[in-house]
């Protein structure tokens, strides 16, 4: 996907403050963090979101989510929420697929 920004930081075009990456996963720095720690892991794979996930694309979100629990010991986190947002009424922004780990003091309960 030549538009999606995620794309271009996984080809290295634009940089970002990588925590994890393996041969399908990619995790860094979310830019703007909503708590102490903010981080967004995400496919290599261009998946527009959960809600269009088929076939295949199944295993890669397994591999991403196994990896997401690898981020939290390594990241050395006691708790996290885990997020991810599916279309424009569920506040995504960006679509390309993206999990947000969000850890730190007390997170509200919603
Ligand atoms: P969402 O609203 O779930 O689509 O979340 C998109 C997230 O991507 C937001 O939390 C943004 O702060 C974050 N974001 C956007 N551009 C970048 C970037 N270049 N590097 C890191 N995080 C980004
Ligand atoms: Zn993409």
């Amino acid at each position: 996907m030549t538009d999606c920004i995620f794309c271009k930081i996984v080809q290295g075009d634009i940089p970002c403050n990588k925590v994890y990456e393996d041969e399908h996963v990619l995790a860094f720095h979310d830019i703007d963090p909503k708590a102490d720690t903010h981080l967004l892991v995400i496919p290599k794979q261009h998946i527009v979101n959960l809600m269009s996930v088929k076939g295949d694309q199944w295993d890669t979100v397994s591999k991403l989510l196994k990896t997401v629990n690898s981020i939290a010991q390594q990241e050395k986190l006691e708790g996290y929420r885990l997020i991810t947002n599916n279309g424009e009424q569920g506040g995504q922004e960006v679509f390309h697929m993206h999990w947000h780990i969000l850890a730190g003091t007390k997170l509200p309960g919603f």
